[in-house]
Parts: structure tokens; sequence; C-alpha cells
């Protein structure tokens, strides 16, 4: 068998849930060594040995053998070598007298041709042996950090708090403990012998946290994210079906899918991430609320952690449903960051502006330098400028395949599709008018360049997808900053996620309005995430630190909320207009994307489906719409939204969609419609 314990349940529970098929979740999450029809996909990685031919496998015929090489001094030494590898002493012959090939030949800084020569004289043999890809710790294991007086205080009340309910929101500011915290949750559940995983929102964290866990449980430990390569996945897969399976799974969202024997507990880090939800292909799962599901099915515990916690989790918190426990205090009680805002539209009005940094900016980063401390720098868009335009004309390059304008990359001198990755050469002027290009919005890469020319000298790194497009670029870019040869980072969101840098001083938000001008009802609990997560990272241990936050709207009531570090605040404005306008965690949201190749046909598909729902929903039907990208790679895209009571039936539910779509796709004309959908889109 490769599935175990609820795992098929589950499964079937989320294929109702996220309007999906089991055959979707079973191809996107089992590795493909093990579908059947392709078995041969998966290649067991094996280690050459090396031991004496049964013929040889005696002390008299040793003692002939080395007769026989006694002419040949290299073949000598290897053999004498091996020999006390294998621990073979005149006493006996251990049973498995055999040494890893690789090793002997280091060892005895010989070469293949000697043990070439060994082995056609009948003295010794080679064969392959299975070898494990994961990864060993061999360092000393070290016992639990103690908590201190706060954190210990956390951590009895989500035990207490667990006793009654099956989900507790720990609720901790940046560099409390938290991590500590879970580390003493893990360590109980494995003595009581059961496993725990603990899911983290994005491989960029998993290298940090690998580390610290190792130190504390050591091979107990599989770790499991989107980079591993197929055999890895085969083998924590085979390792958790086996009777030895690792006792913690350290993961991302994907993880929820692995076959555990016996969950006892999960921890959810970062909750409010929306990386915990998958975009594409189907299954749009939520890891986060997935785990809840897997823990009841498990009768297992679950532990939300947060600084910033989803509107959902807080509500959830305050209705009852989960327990919730606080942590105010950051480990050796460092101050939180002061954040001191800049208006920039004030400043560009009296023409102080010169840069993409405010001339307090800039004073905060020479004395940050100064003394040694590093210095990081937020803005959440990647490349150079997100478009360019005609002075003339207000001509904008857009992809020839997508609804979007190219942004302007400028290091590889290209405009880049950032849907559909596209890339196109960069226009000498405008093709309508001749008229001259300008740059319009900043990105990292434009954030680089300004640095550069402000501080020459100063070694400065980018952190985004277009550098750390593999695990490895993404470590060696978090491993220089860590050691201090990388002064400034300049970064996307991948810089706001939990990681914990020792010697960062000051933080600065480029562009807090970019955050925040976005047409969805989660922007401002996005935008105060990650404004409130990126401040974090000033100032951990040590001191306290400070940020720089650059809005043209200081006075608006959520950047006032940042200000304060004030979470109640924002999560009572956005609960207000959450239940006006019936969004979550009032009422839950799908989506339903219709894509086709012809617009005229779509138009018509749309209004179609939304009439058929609409008789049988009425309003809680919105649409259909034009999204923001309304086509991609030349397939256009219809949004129907539905608003739909949280209490009402899933079941019922299922059945009006499925009637909706045969009856559509009944229609001849219809035939090419793909129907997707997005049940609590984030
Ligand atoms: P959080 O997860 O809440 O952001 P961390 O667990 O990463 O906080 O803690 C922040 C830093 O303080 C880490 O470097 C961590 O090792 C250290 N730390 C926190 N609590 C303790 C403790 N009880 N003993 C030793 N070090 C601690
Ligand atoms: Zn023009
Ligand atoms: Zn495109």
């Amino acid at each position: 068998a490769i599935l175990q314990g609820p795992q098929l349940r589950f499964w079937e529970w989320l294929s109702t849930y996220y309007l999906c098929s089991v055959g979707e979740i079973f191809k996107a999450v089992v590795p493909a060594g093990f579908h059947s029809e392709r078995a041969q996909v998966y290649s067991p990685k094996t280690d050459t040995f090396v031991r004496l031919t049964p013929a040889c496998a005696t002390l008299d015929s040793i003692n002939e053998a080395f007769e026989l090489v006694k002419k040949a001094p290299k073949q000598e030494h290897l053999l004498l070598s091996f020999i006390q590898s294998a621990a073979i002493d005149d006493a006996r012959i251990p049973e498995n007298g055999e040494v890893r090939k690789k090793e002997l030949l280091e060892k005895s800084n010989s070469n293949a041709a000697v043990l070439s020569a060994l082995i056609e004289k009948g003295i010794l043999e080679t064969y392959e042996k299975p070898a494990s890809r994961l990864q060993k710790y061999e360092q000393e294991i070290q016992p639990l950090n103690a908590l201190n007086v706060f954190q210990l205080q956390a951590y009895t009340g989500i035990k207490q708090s667990l006793l009654e309910k099956d989900v507790c929101l720990l609720h901790g500011i940046t560099s409390s403990g938290k991590t500590e915290i879970y580390t003493h949750l893990i360590s109980e559940t494995i003595k009581n012998g059961r496993q725990a995983l603990y899911l983290l929102p994005e491989i960029a964290l998993t290298t940090q946290i690998t580390g610290r866990l190792q130190r504390f449980f050591g091979n107990q430990l599989g770790v499991y994210h989107s980079k591993i390569n197929n055999n890895e996945r085969v083998e924590i897969w085979n390792n958790l079906l086996s009777k030895d399976a690792c006792k913690i799974i350290l993961g991302v969202r994907s993880s929820i899918f692995l076959p555990f024997g016996d969950l006892g507990l999960i921890i959810v880090d970062e909750e409010h991430e929306p990386s915990y939800k998958q975009q594409d292909p189907s299954p749009r799962y939520h890891a986060r609320n997935a785990a809840i599901l897997l823990a009841t099915m498990h009768g297992a515990k679950v532990v939300l952690g947060s600084a910033t916690p989803s509107i959902e989790s807080f509500y959830n918190a305050r209705n009852g449903k989960y327990g919730y426990v606080r942590l105010d205090k950051r480990f050796e009680e460092t101050e939180l960051p002061l954040i001191i805002p800049v208006n920039t539209k004030e400043l560009k009005r009296k023409k102080k502006m010169k840069t993409l940094f405010s001339p307090l900016l800039i004073e905060k980063m020479q004395e940050t330098l100064q003394s040694g401390e590093q210095i990081l720098l937020f803005q959440n868009r990647r490349g150079f400028a997100p478009s360019l335009t005609c002075r003339t004309c207000d001509w904008t390059p857009q992809c020839r395949f997508c609804d979007i304008s190219l942004t302007y990359h400028k290091q590889s001198g290209r405009l880049t599709c950032h849907y559909c990755g596209r890339t196109y050469p960069l226009p000498h002027a405008c093709p309508e008018c001749e008229g001259e290009l300008k740059p319009i919005g900043f990105g990292t890469e434009k954030v680089e360049e300004e640095i550069t020319a402000l501080f020459p000298g100063v070694p400065v790194e980018r952190m985004d997808t277009d550098t750390a497009r593999t695990k490895k670029s993404l470590e060696d870019i978090i491993f220089r900053f860590e050691s201090g040869a990388t002064r400034i980072l300049i970064g996307t969101q991948m810089i706001s996620k939990g990681l914990d840098f020792e010697n960062v001083s000051l933080v600065a938000i480029l562009n807090a309005d970019g955050l925040m001008n976005f047409p969805d009802f989660r922007a401002y609990e996005r935008a105060y995430q990650l404004m409130s997560q990126v401040a974090g990272r000033a100032g951990r241990r040590k001191r306290q630190g400070e940020v720089i936050l650059q809005t043209s709207h200081p006075e608006h009531p959520l950047i006032q909320a940042v200000l304060q570090q004030d979470y109640e605040t924002m999560y009572n404005l956005q609960m207000e207009e959450r239940e006006l306008f019936h969004y979550p965690p009032f009422y839950r949201i799908i989506t339903i994307n219709l894509k086709h190749r012809r617009e005229d046909i779509l138009s018509k598909i749309a209004v179609d489906f939304a009439g058929l729902l609409r008789a049988k929903l009425g309003d809680r039907v919105i649409g259909p719409d034009k999204p923001v990208v309304a086509r991609i790679q030349n397939i256009y895209i219809r949004k129907i939204v539905l608003k739909i009571e949280n209490k009402a039936s899933l079941h019922a539910l299922r059945v009006i969609l499925e009637e909706t779509k045969n009856r559509i796709l009944s229609q001849p004309d219809y035939k090419y419609l793909l129907i997707q959908y997005d049940v609590d889109p984030v």
C-alpha cells in the first residue's frame, strides 16, 4: 500500500470541499515513481561496496592473496587498507566485511585501476547497495532551549486550551520565540510516540528552521519542500510508510498529503501567509484549513502561529472556536521597532525626493552602515519598472498573449510578461509616434541601481524570484547576508517571511501605497501583514530597530494601524467592511473562472452561466466580470463570484454547480469551455 491512515478519507473530503476530483489530488501529490504506469521513474540511489570474494574469505586465503600481490606495492597497499577498513584482523573476518568503494579509494589514496587488478586476481569484488538520499545529521544532539517565563506561560496556555479545543492560535509578536515554543510542543508529541508536522509557507524558510530543529531532533526530522526531486520525494514517502518513519516532518503546503501513520500535532507557522493556498493546478486547497481537517482525522491538535494572524483565524479565536494565546514580549525583551512615517507626496512637492529614498532614509542608511549594521529595503515589485509608457502618446508595451503591461528588466535589457514569462526586446522609441519611453513605477532592480550609485563599494544584493531561482541561489543570498558579507539586502515579499537576521537595525518600506492599491477585499489585511512582518525584521536581539515607512498618505487609517503596531484596529476596520460587503469570515467565497480561446463565445457563455446560477442562488451570484488580467496565454477569462453563507450545505451547492456545468457544456457551441473553481481564494 502507498496510502495509510485516514489519507483517502482526507482526500475525499478535500475533493468535495474544493470542487475537484480525487484523481486530481492523487496526480498532484503522489510522487511520480508511485504512479504504477510510470514505475520506472523512480531510480533508487545505490552505492558501490567492496568485499572479499567468497573464494578469498578465509584467513588462509587472505595470506595467499598477499603472496599474490607482493610484487605490486600499490595493490598490496590497497588490500592492506581494505583489510584495515573492513575491520578484519588475525582472529576473525566479520560477516559484513565490506567497505564503500569511494571511501576505500580515498583513504588508501589509490585508484580504480589498482582495484580492478585485485578484482581480476579474484581477491576482491564489488557490488551495489541501495543508499538513502535523505540527508543525515551527524552532529551531536542538543537539549531544547529553556523557555523564558513569558514563553512558558504561552506554552502552558496552549496546552491548557488544547485540552478543550482542537486548534489554538498563538499570536506572538516577531522574535518572541514562537519557534522555541513549537520545539517544546513537538518534543512532547514525539515522546508520546506520535508524529508532528511543522508547516512553513515558503521554501526560503526551510533552511533556517531545518538547522534549528536538527540540533534538537537530529535524524528524527524529515524535510519536504517543493524543490526536492522526485527520487527524494519517493524516499520520504517510503520512509513514512516504513516502521521507523520520521517522527517530524518540516515542510511546505504539499506535505499535508504525505502518508502519516499517527499525527499528534500540526504546527502551521506564519499561518496568515497566502502562499499556503495552492493556485494552479487543481486541487486549489488551503493548507492551513486542510491541515485542521487532517488533524481531526488523526485526533491531532493544531497550533497556528503568527505575529499578524489572518482575519479568519483571529475571528475564530474571538468567537471561541479556537483557543487563543498571546505573546507580547520579544525574547530578551528587545523593544518592537520604531516605525517612522515619511510623507513622500510632500517631499516630492518640495522637490526633495531626488531618488527613491527620502533624505531621512538616506541619513539613517549612512548611520547604519557606519555603525557596521545591516539594512533591509523592501519593495514588492521585481524588475526595473512595472511598465513603460510613451511621453507623447501614452502608449504602453503589452504582452501579445496576455492583457497586461510588460515589466522592464534593465539587466537583461528586455521586457517581461509576469504572467506567461515571455520576454520581448526593448523598443528604442514608441512604435506609434517615435516618442521617448519613460519608466512608470519602480521595482527591486531600480532600487539596486540607485543604492549602488549612492553607496559605491557597499555590498548590496537583491532577493526576488529573478535572483533566487533555485533553492541553492536563495540559500546563498541568505547566507551572505547572515554572515555579514552583504550589507544591504533589497527584496520583495520574500524577505518578509519569518527570516531571522541578527544584525539588521534599519528596515525601509519604500512604497507603502503600492501595497494598498489592489482591487481585492484582502488588500488592506495583506498590506498590514506585509508591513508589520517586514518591520519585524528590524532589531531582533540586541536593540531596538528602526523602520522608515515611505507613503503619500501617512494619515490613512491603515498606515496609522501599522505605525501603532495595532493589529486589533486593523481587524475591527476590516471586519466592518467584510460584514457589510458579504466577505469572509462572514461569507464563503467561490470564484468560478471560465476560460475560452474565443472572446465572443466566452462573453455569451459567461452571461448564460451566471444566469443559470442566479436562477438558483439569487444575489449570491456576482458577475460575470472581466478579471484584472482578462487574457493569459491567449486564453480569455471571465469570472463569476459566489458569496455563500457559511452554514450553507456544500453538497447542495455542488449539485447546483454540476447541473449548471452540464447544461452549459451540452450546448454544441460551448464545448471548448474550461471551468475552474477556486474555493476560499486568497
Ligand atoms: P519568532 O518565531 O517568534 O519570530 P524565534 O523563535 O525565531 O521567534 O526567536 C527569535 C530569536 O530569539 C531566535 O534567534 C531564537 O533562537 C532566540 N530565542 C527565542 N527564545 C529563546 C529561548 N528560550 N532560548 C534561547 N534562544 C531563544
Ligand atoms: Zn508614442
Ligand atoms: Zn504574457
